[in-house]
């Protein structure tokens, strides 16, 4: 915005914008309302937004586009698999967006690219700025873009073959079963320094969606059998050890213990294989 000339003028507080801020904010000189959605954290409590429909209208009122950021932006309503709601696309621009920019790599579950949609007469100003040559995706992108969207035309068999989508809507209980099947091997390769045990956990979305949501998971906890005052160090050394196996696991220390969250497990074979390149133990 700065190199373009454009002064940013925020609008409202950071908890409770109304209709009334933006309508005080525009002025003779406004080019352009533009929201950004809260895709990696969360103001919670006392809060007020202005709903899209009403911006909308307050912005073409005053003749000016609103162009809505949705981050994370979903194509689908993940609710019909048990996910948090999320603001989709197509609501945004029912709902009066003119232009709804939103990432390929984040819910979306593609290639990391930005995608911009919404009027046609827009999108065409849009592309004609040389940013947007300088940013423009590869042939490896748009393929790989174009394999995901075309998913999305079965909405009824997305999460058994979207990976992004399967693994956020895996079943508690088969994570619960994955952790229990490879806690034996694990537990044996470390030796008996460590207990290790299947365990139930909340797992987070992350990558800038969803930033409070929690999904019931399960976890590989691994304890370390020594005194209070070296754990510390035991947990760090093993955490470094797992990051550093040629299919890096990366684990989250918490309560004394290394959690490994299994959501996204495949491959049970391939990590079981690589277990006897930790160090120690005697596997
Ligand atoms: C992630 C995010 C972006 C950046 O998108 P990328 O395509 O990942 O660079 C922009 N805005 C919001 C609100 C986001 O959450």
């Amino acid at each position: 915005m700065a190199r373009a000339g454009v002064k940013l003028h925020e609008v409202g507080t950071t908890n409770r914008t109304h209709a009334k801020d933006y309508e005080a904010a525009i002025g003779p000189r406004s080019g352009l309302v533009m929201r950004v959605h809260a895709s990696n954290y969360a103001i919670s409590g006392f809060t007020t937004s202005v709903p899209t429909a009403e911006l909308a209208a307050l912005a073409h009122k005053h003749g000016l586009p609103l162009l809505e950021d949705l981050g994370s932006g979903s194509l689908l309503d993940l609710t019909r698999w048990g996910l948090p709601a999320e603001p989709t696309v197509r609501q945004a621009l029912l709902d009066g967006a003119d232009i709804v920019t939103f990432s390929g790599d984040k819910l979306l579950g593609g290639p990391q690219a930005g995608l911009i949609v919404g009027r046609k007469e827009l999108i065409a100003k849009i592309k004609k700025n040389p940013l947007k040559r300088a940013l423009r995706v590869d042939k490896m992108t748009l393929a790989a873009l174009e394999a995901v969207l075309g998913l999305y035309r079965d909405p009824d068999r997305l999460a058994e073959r979207l990976p992004s989508l399967r693994l956020l809507t895996r079943p508690q209980a088969d994570i619960l079963a994955q952790a229990s099947r490879l806690q034996p091997s694990l537990a044996q390769h470390l030796g008996e320094g460590w207990n290790v045990s299947a365990m139930a956990a909340l797992g987070m979305i992350g990558s800038g969606s969803q930033p409070v949501a929690r999904l019931p998971s399960a976890a590989l906890c691994l304890r370390p059998r020594v005194s209070k005052r070296l754990r510390g160090r035991q947990l760090l050394s093993l955490e470094t050890a797992f990051r550093g196996l040629p299919i890096p696991v990366l684990g989250r220390i918490d309560d004394d213990a290394l959690w490994l969250d299994l959501r996204q497990l495949d491959d049970e074979a391939a990590w079981l294989a690589q277990l006897d390149q930790l160090p120690g133990g005697e596997g």
